[in-house]
């Protein structure tokens, strides 16, 4: 296996070993990969105290020293790239391709912030009477916390790390338990580009809980990022408000994907093979409701439907892999829960049943699906194409909207009035206009509604580890 992994947390550029240990399993195979240690309270104490006292050499450091400490680290993981995507493939199950490609995506992040590192402007107010000189300027928030979730175990790492590091913040991260293998050598990869000791400390834990409360009860910590359920963003946002705590919060998703009858739609059915099937599902931003103008109903499911039949599901590292397996048997579980109500309220499965073994899920594409099913309104989180026909432009934007939820959407429309119109009128953080894949470093990537708060990437992404210090002088 590759000379990159690593099995106990990482505190103040030190493994930390605990006797307790639990098993990262391959979800492909189950079985296990390896053994990791489970931290201890002490060692989630440490980690706190660790980023403290790099917090104070991180004060100490000029902005293009930090830069060029992030291009170091950018250019090690590009460097360990297929080592990484191979551990990738492992702890996560996605298709080698695919953690090729998140690698390099993640690693773009660092490069992004690393060049933003050098542009924490601030700002000379004009005074308002001759005695006073107004000015603000932005300084780093402090100690920062995160929490990660396992379906892109690299890059909701480096949107988090890499621009808190830009800022001048130490981080303190708990990826999750699932995939903690590539966040372990991430931290090797920036100690070895020359991070400080304790600048970025990982805490391997099944218990969530316990590291949750106490990363969010410091007051040591001063600001906490999270990527993951709503449900649990919640309970950790409510966590925060003891110490009021500077937060962001990237969240679950109900995006709509909506095809009107005047789009490309040979073009809208591959954007929707890519944002439908990419990690088998498993984004926040996957087109979870397919909304489709009925006049072009037919078509579209008929292009689907070749499309859907030449994916190939298979272990990730198998050749030509679209589809890996789901990342554990409670995640096929639920998808197969979703299909069933679905299908007892009426929607039509219209490509072959198919079942696979372990924690594969053929994809299925629906048919005549409603509000009335539990589909239309969880997140799926598998390779399930759920279609509703619609007639009218302001009939599939409310039903658009009819959500809590306001991450991405997209539509395919070649009408500019419409164009317009629609992405004005959609209640999301991010539109996809005749594309499925929007994600981008140089681009603010984030929610509106119960979706979260804050933005990672593009330049607001380093304003989330930075406080505004306005100073007023007499002269
Ligand atoms: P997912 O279903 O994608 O795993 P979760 O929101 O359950 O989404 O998990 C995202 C991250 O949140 C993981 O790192 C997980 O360990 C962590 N997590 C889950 N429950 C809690 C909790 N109660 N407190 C703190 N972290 C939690």
């Amino acid at each position: 296996m590759s000379h990159l992994v690593f099995t106990d947390s990482y505190i103040n550029g030190e493994f930390y070993k605990t006797d307790k240990r639990f098993s990262v399993d391959d979800p492909a195979t189950e079985k296990s990969i390896v053994e990791v240690s489970d931290i201890d309270e002490q060692g989630v104490n440490n980690a706190i105290d660790a980023a403290k006292g790099a917090f104070v050499k991180l004060k100490a450091t000029n902005a293009t020293s930090r830069s060029a400490t992030l291009m170091r680290w950018y250019e090690l993981v590009i460097e360990h790239k297929q080592a990484l995507a191979e551990l990738m493939t492992k702890e996560q199950g996605k298709p080698l391709k695919e953690s090729l490609g998140e690698v390099e995506y993640g690693a773009g992040f660092i490069k992004w912030f690393a060049e933003q590192a050098k542009r924490s402007y601030g700002d000379v107010i004009p005074p308002t009477d001759d005695q006073h000189r107004l000015t603000s300027f932005k300084q780093p928030i402090g100690v920062v916390a995160g929490i990660t979730p396992w379906n892109f175990p690299i890059a909701m790492v480096t949107r988090k790390v890499a621009p808190a590091y830009a800022a001048g913040c130490s981080f303190v991260l708990k990826p999750s338990e699932h995939t903690p293998l590539c966040a372990l050598a991430l931290a090797y990869l920036a100690d070895q580009a020359g991070f400080e000791k304790g600048a970025f400390n990982v805490l391997v834990s099944e218990n969530a809980k316990m590291v949750g409360e106490l990363l969010t009860e410091s007051d040591l910590v001063r600001k906490f990022t999270f990527t993951g359920s709503t449900a649990v963003g919640k309970q950790l946002l409510s966590q925060c408000a003891s110490t009021i705590k500077r937060t962001s919060m990237e969240l679950g998703g109900n995006a709509p994907f909506i095809i009107f009858d005047n789009a490309d739609l040979d073009e809208a059915v591959t954007g929707l093979m890519g944002a439908k099937f990419r990690n088998a599902g498993q984004t926040c931003v996957a087109a979870n409701r397919i909304f489709v103008q009925r006049s072009v109903l037919d078509k579209v499911v008929k292009k689907l439907n070749e499309k859907v039949d030449s994916l190939k599901v298979a272990h990730g590292f198998e050749e030509d892999s679209d589809i890996g397996p789901l990342i554990y048997a409670k995640a096929k579980q639920k998808v197969q829960e979703l299909l069933m109500d679905a299908k007892q309220k009426g929607a039509i499965q219209i490509n072959a049943v198919k079942e696979l073994g372990g924690n594969f899920q053929a994809p299925v594409i629906l048919t005549g699906v409603t509000p009335e099913m539990d589909i239309y309104h969880q997140e799926v989180f598998g390779p399930v194409v759920s279609i509703i026909a619609f007639d009218e432009e302001a009939e599939v934007i409310a039903l658009a909207n009819d959500v809590p939820y306001g991450l991405a959407a997209y539509f395919y429309s070649q009408d500019i009035k419409q164009i317009y119109r629609v992405s004005e009128a959609l209640e999301y953080g991010m539109v996809g206009i005749n594309e499925g894949l929007i994600s981008n470093p140089v681009a603010p990537f984030g929610g509106v509604k119960q979706s979260g708060l804050g933005r990672e990437g593009g330049h607001q992404g380093l304003d989330e580890y930075l406080e505004e210090k306005y100073v007023c002088m007499k002269i």
